[in-house]
């Protein structure tokens, strides 16, 4: 009996001086990284940072909440492969094809990115 009771309380103790410090230190290094991923701008609903001054923004906003700065970056489709490229890249990211329209070498007529004849005199391109 008095074993038993003893390593219970042996148990116990253990158990508390274990315990007890854990949780709230564990609270405080969660609530510490909930406020640093707030300050990055990331928290649970995965929000968007502003491209202009970093605020946090809704998934999907067009402006900026903070500074009225537009959130889509404009992005032109790869007509080889299809990927989606920032506005103005002059190389796909994903096959490397030539994104910029260029005009014709021969006539001068305005060709389709990365078409490699003119569709106006059929002359080949670079
Ligand atoms: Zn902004
Ligand atoms: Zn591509
Ligand atoms: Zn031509």
């Amino acid at each position: 009996m008095k074993k038993t009771n003893i390593s219970c309380l042996a148990l116990l103790s253990l158990s508390l001086t274990a315990c007890s410090p854990m949780p709230k230190e564990c609270a405080e290094t969660w609530e510490k990284m909930e406020s640093f991923a707030k300050s990055m701008g990331i928290s649970d609903e995965q929000q968007v940072p502003c491209p202009k001054c970093n605020a946090a923004n809704q998934p999907g906003a067009k402006f900026c909440h903070s500074c009225g700065a537009q959130m889509v970056v404009p992005q032109a489709a790869c007509p080889k492969c299809n990927a989606a490229n920032p506005a103005g890249a002059k190389f796909c990211h994903s096959c490397g094809a030539n994104l910029q329209a260029s005009s014709c070498t021969k006539c001068n007529a305005q060709l389709a990115p990365g078409a490699k004849f003119c569709p106006e005199c059929g002359a080949q391109q670079g």
